[in-house]
C-alpha cells in the first residue's frame, strides 16, 4: 500500500489535481473499467495500446467512484479536469512504465523469496505444481493462472503481502526485445526457473539465440542466488556458462556434470519410477505423469525439491498428490438454455477473481449464479475471508450465491454474513439471494435443472469438492462429437492482425456463418471485450441475434432484404447498400420518418471494382453522386467498401492493385458528393498482410481470426482456434478380404485389418468427399485414414498401425495436427468450407486460460 501523495516522488509523475482526502491509499491497481470490484482505494492506469486508449473510460470510472487516476496527460482527460471533482490525478510519460515501477516499488517492501520463471513451454504448470509441493513449508503469492505479461507481472507482483508471505512465485512472458529487462526489474527474483527454450519460430524475435538472451535477461540482477535449468538444452547451457549465472542444473543424459541426474528407471505406460542421484545422495521417486511435458515440468519440480533438502520420503508424498492443472475455464451449453462457465479445479480469492471477472465479461443476459465451495488457501480469517468474497460479487452481476462446504454454509447461516457483506459492497440495493449446502451431495440430491433455466452460472470449486459432478448435472447432452474453441487463441489472432494496423485504422471482424463455424455469440461477445470496432454478418438474422444476446458494437449487415429494412432499425444494424433498388428502398422507408422515431441506420455503400458480385459499377457512379447529392440529409453514409477478387494471389497483384486505384477514385468522388469523409475499406484477412498501403481506415479481419493464414506469409504466426473431435464407438477386426460399409467400398485388401467406428458423420458436417482414404483423422497422436464412405452419422478409420487405440479414445478430426488447409487440399477445397460446414448440431465448447 502506498500513499497517492508519495506518488508522483516514487513514479517520477506531475500531479494534475490532489484527491479531496490527502491521506487517500492506493490498495487495488485496476488497469480495465469493466472490472472494477471495489472502487475504494482503487488505482487506474490509463493504459495505451495500438487500438486501445484507456483514457476514453475516466468518466465511467469516475461515475462508479474509482478516484484515484493514472493518465498520460491532461489533455488527455475526456471533459477536462473540471469533469472529475475531488480525485486525485496524476500524468506521467508512459503508464504502463508507471505500473511497473509501482509494483517494483513494492517488490522492494517484501524482504523474503522470489522465484521467477521463464522459458517457452510449461511456466504455469511449472508454477502451479512448486506451488503445491511447496505449500506445506511456505506461505506462497504466485500469479493467477497465466498472468505473465507486461501488465499481468505487476499486477501479481502487487499481490505480495510482506506481513504474511514467504514466498512469491512469478511467471513471466515477452513477445519482444526489450520487454523481459522490464519485468526483471519488477519481479527482482532471488531463484529462477528456465523450462525450457521451444522450437518454434517467434514472431518477435531476429533469431533463436536472440530469445534466449532476451529471456535470460530476467535471470542477471546480482540479487539472483540459483537458477534451475534443464543440462539437455546445449543452448541454454551455453548461455547459463557465458553470462556466469549460478546455475544449478539437471539432466537425463549419463555422466554429464550436472547436479542432479535423473534416470527413468521403468519406461512402461503409467506411473514412473526415476532415480536421481545428486552429489551426495541417490533416491527413487514416483511420478505420477508419465507423458513427456509432464515429465519435464515435474524434474524442475523435483531439482528445486531436492536443492531445497525435502527430505526424500515427504517429497514423494507430495509428489504423490501432484494432480494435473486445468488450465482454462471451459464454457458450456447448459440444460433449459443455461449457460454454464466451469472452473472447478482450484479456489483461492486469486482465482476466484479471475472467474468473476470472466463472468463480468458476458454480456449474455439473464440471472447469474455463482456455486461456490469453500475457498481455500487465503491465510484470511473466515469473516475476513468471505466478507472479500462478497464484495467481489455485485461488480459481476452475481444475483444468487449457492455456497457449498461447511465453512461457507456456516457462515452463511449463522450470521448471514456473506449477504450483509455484498449489501454493504454494493452499497445499492442487489437481489443477492443465497442458498448453502454442507457437502456437495447435500447440493446434489435436490438439484433441479430446471431452477437454472436461461442463466448464465458460474461453477467454482476446489478440486477436492468434486464440483465436476454438479457440471455434470447441469450440462446440456453431448453426443461424442465436439468442436472446440479456443478464445485464447482467437484473440492472439485478433492481436496479430492489429499488430500490422497503422494506429487509428479501425477493425471490422466478420462473424458471418455462426463466425465461420466457431459460434457467432461467443466470438462477438469475445470481440466486444476485445474492443473491435464493428462487426460484419452476411444477413439480418443473424445480426437481430448477436443484440439479443446482448452484443452491442455496431453491426454491418452485408446482403439484408429490403423488407427488414425496419428491423434493422429497430436492431440498430446497418444495411450494405449496393444497388439502386435497395438505396430506393432505403429512401422509401426512412425518407419520411417523423422526429420521435429512432433514427435511420447507417449505410454501407458497396463499390464494385472487379469482384463483379455486388456493387455500384464505376458506370453507374454519376447517378448514384446525383442521388447522394439529392437526398444527402436522408441517407446517413457511415462507409464505402469494395471487395477484393484475390487479395491472397500474388499472380492477380497487377489486378489487385487496378481494383484499389478504382476505390480510391470512386470513393473520393463519393465524398465530394457527400461533403463529409466516410470510412473506407477494402481488405480481408490475406489482404490486410499483402498490402499494407490500402488499409484505409478500416479492414475486414475474417478467415485469419479463426486461425487460417489465408496469405501464406504468416502460418507460423497464429494459432488454430477450432479443433473437432469425436470419438471411437467401437473396434472391429476386418479379416482379410471383407469389406466395410455401404456399398461396400472399403476392403480389406490382403491382410487382416481393425477398423475403428466414428462417431462423426456429413450430417454433423463431415464432408463425404473425405471418405475411401482422401481423409484422416489423428488418434493418440498418430494419422488414420479414413476406409469406406462417410455415412450420415458416423465413418470408418483404419487404426491397423494403432494398436493401442481403443474405444472411447478422442479422434481429432482437424485442429493442432492436423491443420485445416492441409485437410482441405486433400478435397479440393479451402479451409473455409470445412470451418462453415460444422453443423450446428455439434456441441461447442469454449475454451480460455
Ligand atoms: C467474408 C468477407 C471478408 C473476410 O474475408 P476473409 O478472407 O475471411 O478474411 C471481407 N469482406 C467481405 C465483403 C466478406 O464478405
Amino acid at each position: 500500500m502506498f500513499a497517492f501523495s508519495l506518488l508522483p516522488r516514487l513514479l517520477a509523475g506531475h500531479l494534475l489535481q490532489a484527491p479531496a482526502d490527502p491521506a487517500a491509499e492506493v490498495r487495488h491497481l485496476l488497469l480495465d473499467s469493466r472490472r472494477v470490484g471495489l472502487p475504494a482505494g482503487a488505482l487506474f492506469f490509463a493504459l495505451r495500446g495500438p487500438s486501445h486508449d484507456g483514457h476514453r473510460y475516466l468518466p465511467a470510472l469516475y461515475a462508479q467512484g474509482v478516484r484515484l487516476f493514472i493518465v498520460e496527460a491532461a489533455h488527455e482527460l475526456p471533459g477536462g479536469l473540471s469533469a472529475y471533482p475531488g480525485a486525485g490525478i496524476m500524468a506521467v510519460p508512459s503508464s504502463l512504465a508507471a505500473l511497473q515501477a509501482l509494483a517494483a516499488a513494492h517488490r522492494a517492501t517484501f524482504a523474503g523469496p522470489v522465484l521467477a520463471i521463464t522459458g517457452s513451454n510449461g511456466k504455469t504448470i511449472v508454477k502451479e505444481w512448486l506451488a503445491q509441493l511447496l505449500s506445506p513449508d511456505e506461505d506462497i503469492c504466485r500469479s493467477p493462472r497465466s498472468y505473465n505479461s507486461q501488465v499481468g507481472v505487476p499486477l501479481s507482483v502487487w499481490e505480495l503481502n510482506p506481513a504474511r508471505h514467504t514466498l512469491g512465485i512469478f511467471e513471466a512472458g515477452i513477445s519482444e526485445v526489450g520487454e523481459m529487462a522490464r519485468l526483471a526489474e519488477v519481479i527482482k527474483p532471488t531463484e529462477g526457473i528456465f523450462t525450457n527454450l521451444g522450437t518454434a519460430h517467434d514472431a518477435g524475435f531476429a533469431s533463436h539465440e536472440q530469445k534466449l538472451r532476451e529471456k535470460l535477461k530476467l535471470f542477471q540482477g546480482p540479487q539472483l542466488q540459483r537458477l534451475f535449468y534443464c543440462y539437455d538444452q546445449p543452448l541454454v547451457r551455453a548461455a547459463v556458462a557465458e553470462l556466469q549465472l549460478p546455475g544449478f542444473s539437471w539432466t537425463r543424459q549419463p555422466d554429464q556434470p550436472a547436479d542432479v541426474y535423473f534416470a527413468a528407471v521403468t519406461s512402461a505406460d503409467g506411473p514412473t519410477r526415476w532415480r536421481a542421484r545428486t552429489a551426495n545422495d541417490t533416491h527413487e521417486f514416483t511420478l505420477p505423469f508419465a507423458d513427456e511435458p509432464s515429465v519435464e515440468n515435474a524434474l524442475h519440480c523435483l531439482a528445486v525439491l531436492l536443492h531445497r533438502g525435502v527430505e526424500p520420503a515427504e517429497l514423494q508424498r507430495r509428489l504423490t498428490r501432484l494432480h494435473p492443472v486445468a488450465m482454462r475455464l471451459e464454457m458450456k451449453l447448459g440444460r433449459h438454455d443455461s449457460y454454464l462457465l466451469d472452473d472447478t479445479y482450484n479456489n483461492d480469492l486469486a482465482g476466484l477473481s479471475l472467474a468473476l471477472n470472466a463472468l463480468a465479461r458476458q454480456p449474455r443476459p439473464g440471472r447469474r449464479t455463482l456455486i461456490l465451495s469453500d475457498v481455500l488457501e487465503s491465510g484470511l480469517g473466515s469473516a475476513e475471508l468471505y466478507a472479500q468474497v462478497a464484495a467481489l460479487l455485485p461488480a459481476a452481476g452475481i444475483t444468487r450465491l449457492i455456497g457449498i462446504g461447511e465453512e461457507i454454509s456456516q457462515l452463511g447461516v449463522k450470521s448471514e454474513g456473506l449477504r450483509v457483506a455484498a449489501l454493504e459492497a454494493a452499497e445499492s440495493e442487489p437481489q443477492l439471494s443465497t442458498q448453502f449446502f454442507p457437502s456437495t451431495e447435500a447440493f446434489l440430491a435436490q438439484l433441479n435443472p430446471a431452477n437454472f433455466a436461461r442463466e448464465v452460472v458460474l461453477i467454482k470449486g476446489a478440486r477436492r469438492f468434486g464440483f465436476e459432478r454438479i457440471v455434470a448435472a447441469l450440462q446440456a447432452q453431448q453426443h461424442g462429437t465436439v468442436l472446440e474453441v479456443n478464445l485464447d487463441a482467437l484473440s492472439h489472432n485478433l492481436q496479430h492482425y492489429r499488430r500490422q494496423l497503422r494506429p487509428g485504422t479501425r477493425l471490422m471482424v466478420m462473424v458471418k456463418a455462426f463466425a465461420y463455424g466457431a459460434g457467432s455469440y461467443e466470438v462477438a461477445s469475445l470481440l466486444e471485450f476485445q474492443r473491435a470496432d464493428y462487426l460484419a454478418v452476411a444477413y439480418a438474422d443473424e445480426g437481430i441475434a448477436l443484440r439479443e444476446a446482448g452484443i452491442s458494437l455496431p453491426i454491418m449487415v452485408m446482403n439484408p432484404a429490403p423488407d427488414s429494412f425496419d428491423l434493422l432499425r429497430h436492431y440498430r444494424l446497418e444495411p450494405e447498400i449496393y444497388s439502386f433498388e435497395m438505396l430506393d428502398e432505403y429512401l422509401a422507408t426512412f425518407r419520411t420518418l417523423d422526429e420521435t422515431a429512432p433514427p435511420a441506420p447507417r449505410i454501407h455503400l458497396k463499390l464494385d471494382t472487379g469482384m463483379r458480385r455486388l456493387g455500384f459499377d464505376e458506370a453507374d457512379l454519376p447517378a448514384l453522386l446525383a442521388r447522394l447529392r439529392t437526398h444527402a440529409a436522408h441517407l446517413p453514409v457511415a462507409s464505402a467498401m469494395t471487395h477484393l477478387a484475390a487479395a491472397d494471389d500474388p499472380a492477380h497483384d497487377d489486378f489487385t492493385q487496378a481494383q484499389l486505384a478504382a476505390f480510391r477514385r470512386m470513393a473520393a468522388a463519393l465524398e465530394e458528393a457527400l461533403g463529409h469523409p466516410v470510412i473506407k475499406h477494402a481488405l480481408n484477412s490475406a489482404g490486410i498482410l499483402r498490402f499494407p498501403d490500402a488499409h484505409f481506415d478500416m479492414v475486414r479481419l475474417g478467415i485469419g481470426l479463426y486461425g487460417v493464414d489465408a496469405s501464406g506469409r504468416d502460418t507460423d504466426a497464429l494459432r488454430p482456434v477450432s479443433e473437432l473431435r469425436t470419438t471411437i464407438s467401437q473396434i472391429k477386426t476386418l479379416p482379410a478380404g471383407h469389406t466395410v460399409g455401404y456399398g461396400r467400398r472399403g476392403v480389406a485388401a490382403d491382410v487382416a485389418r481393425r477398423i475403428a467406428t466414428l462417431a462423426i458423420g456429413y450430417a454433423d458436417g463431415y464432408d463425404r468427399r473425405f471418405g475411401n482414404g482422401a481423409g484422416m483423422v489423428l488418434i493418440r497422436g498418430q494419422r488414420a485414414p479414413l476406409i469406406g464412405s462417410v455415412c450420415m452419422d458416423m465413418c470408418m478409420v483404419d487404426v491397423t498401425s494403432i494398436p493401442d487405440a481403443r474405444a472411447g479414445d478422442v479422434a481429432v478430426v482437424f485442429g493442432e495436427g492436423l491443420p485445416l488447409p492441409e485437410l482441405a487440399g486433400r478435397i479440393g477445397t479451402i479451409a473455409y468450407e470445412l470451418l462453415t460446414n460444422v453443423s450446428e448440431r455439434v456441441k461447442r465448447v469454449f475454451v480460455s486460460e
